[in-house]
């Protein structure tokens, strides 16, 4: 099939190297010229495990090319993916669809037959219905239907999700729309991966309320271990206890900083807003937005007072910058509020990470950059580690006590464990030990 993905970002990039590996022919499209150019010229603007190679794969296999003008990009296509951002308004925190609409008013003026148009992006209850309302009103003249179908992959597994789905959600309102999209992953039936067709709206929602449901999980479990740290209960074990009951599962049970990324935050701020709107506030997910965001300046005051309260001029290591491990996205990370706090408190941040550091510098100035964590930990009196990349997860302590210049270690992943951090000299402060209170 011709299929045409216009946004070659985190979502539209992966879905259109992985709808190209399908055998499908794959025109990704994106407004900026230099990220297609990169692209054209073997460059990923982004960092996701394996992508590169996907795409190369099939860029030589001439099933995936890269287009800067969305009328050549969608020229022939039978399904057309919208998959531009959807970032929260600054106003309300409602998503903002300017990027959405103005695809959409593009699409309208160069349809020239029959197409499937898709919102791949996480779009607010009816917006597909309003971008079927815009193209016929634009183009009254052209047959073309509009389908729903939210993507849920995780940055960092993102091809792994894409081409071996939990489910695939679409909504459609007509037969032939659902045939067509059927038809786009086909090659996924092999592995019984459940299509399930909705209409557009409940589609819509189903994007929300999985993230909504997955965002509530986290900041409950946060919330236990804070009633852990208090009472003396471990929250690792809880969460263990509370995981092997099959009707909870062990997943999204990890006590941290919050949580954060270019989805969760934003997808929870829209969902209030459109309960809002309806006049259905949905006190659940305003509390865990709200306990949410005080969390991680509480992270950040945490680390104040495991340095004895006062850390101005003093050197604060943070180890981990970006929401998760394996990708590079900075947006909403956890890891931005700390900062602000310790900076406000009049500390000296040393940072590494991985992956994130070149976004970092865009989002945080006044912190000191290091290309490895020994060097960014030289001469600190504590190091905090913020994200559980796999490269942060066996460090070396003895060699890091070694270097810091008080031995404090603030794990806000619960990576290392008392003994480990104790046998090496540190003071260690974690999430939810209780148990190790004096
Ligand atoms: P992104 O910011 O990485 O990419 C969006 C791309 O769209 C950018 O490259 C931008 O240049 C391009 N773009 C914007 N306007 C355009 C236009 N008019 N014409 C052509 N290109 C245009 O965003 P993302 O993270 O890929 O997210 C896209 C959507 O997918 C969002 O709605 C998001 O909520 C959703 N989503 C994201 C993830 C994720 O993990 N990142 C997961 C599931 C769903």
């Amino acid at each position: 099939m011709k299929i045409a993905v216009i946004g070659a970002g985190y979502v539209g990039l992966v879905s259109g190297a992985c709808l190209a590996d399908f055998g499908h022919e794959v025109r990704c499209i994106d407004r900026d010229l230099r990220r297609v150019e990169g692209l054209r010229a073997g460059r990923m603007p982004i960092y996701e495990p394996g992508l590169a190679e996907l795409t190369a794969d099939n860029v030589a296999a001439g099933r995936l090319s890269f287009e800067h003008d969305l009328a050549v990009g969608m020229k022939d296509a039978e399904v057309i993916f919208i998959a531009v951002g959807t970032p929260s308004r600054p106003e309300d925190g409602h998503a903002d669809l300017t990027f959405v609409y103005q695809v959409t008013r593009e699409i309208a003026q160069n349809l020239e037959g029959y197409a499937v148009i898709v919102t791949k992006s996480t779009v607010p209850v009816g917006t597909s219905d309003e971008v079927e309302r815009l193209v016929r009103s634009l183009r009254p003249d052209v047959e073309f239907s509009v389908a729903s179908n939210p993507e849920f992959l995780r940055e960092g597994a993102a091809i792994g999700d894409f081409k071996i789905p939990d489910r695939i959600v679409v909504g459609g309102e007509d037969e032939r729309a659902r045939e067509v999209m059927a038809a786009v992953y086909r090659p996924l039936f092999l592995n019984q991966a459940p299509l399930l067709f909705t209409d557009r709206r409940t589609s819509e929602l189903t994007k929300y309320a999985a993230n909504a449901f997955l965002a509530t999980k986290i900041t409950f479990i946060n919330e236990i271990a804070d009633i852990c740290e208090k009472t003396g209960a471990n929250v690792q074990d809880v969460a263990r206890g509370m995981g092997l009951d099959k009707r909870i599962g062990p997943k999204f049970l990890h006590a941290g900083p919050g949580f954060g990324g270019s989805c969760f935050p934003k997808d929870v701020r829209a969902l209030i807003k459109t309960g809002q709107d309806y006049d259905v506030p949905s006190r659940i997910v305003e509390a865990v937005a709200d306990v949410n965001e005080r969390r991680k300046r509480r992270m950040g005051r945490r680390i104040v007072a495991a340095c004895g309260g006062e850390i101005r001029d003093r050197i604060i290591a943070v180890l981990g910058l970006t929401f998760k491990p394996r990708t590079d996205d900075m947006r909403d990370a956890p890891s931005i509020a700390i900062i602000q706090t310790l900076r406000d408190a009049g500390g000296v941040v040393h940072a590494f990470d991985p992956a994130g550091m070149e976004h970092a510098r865009e989002v945080m100035g006044d912190v000191t950059y290091f290309q490895d964590p020994y060097q960014a930990v030289a001469g600190a009196d504590a190091v905090a580690i913020v994200t559980e990349w796999e490269s942060l997860r066996a460090l070396d302590l003895k060699k890091i006590y070694g270097l810091m210049r008080t031995p404090v270690l603030v794990d806000l992943r619960n990576i290392y464990g008392p003994e480990e951090a104790k046998a090496a000299g540190f003071t260690y402060i974690a999430v939810g030990r209780g148990d190790l209170r004096e």
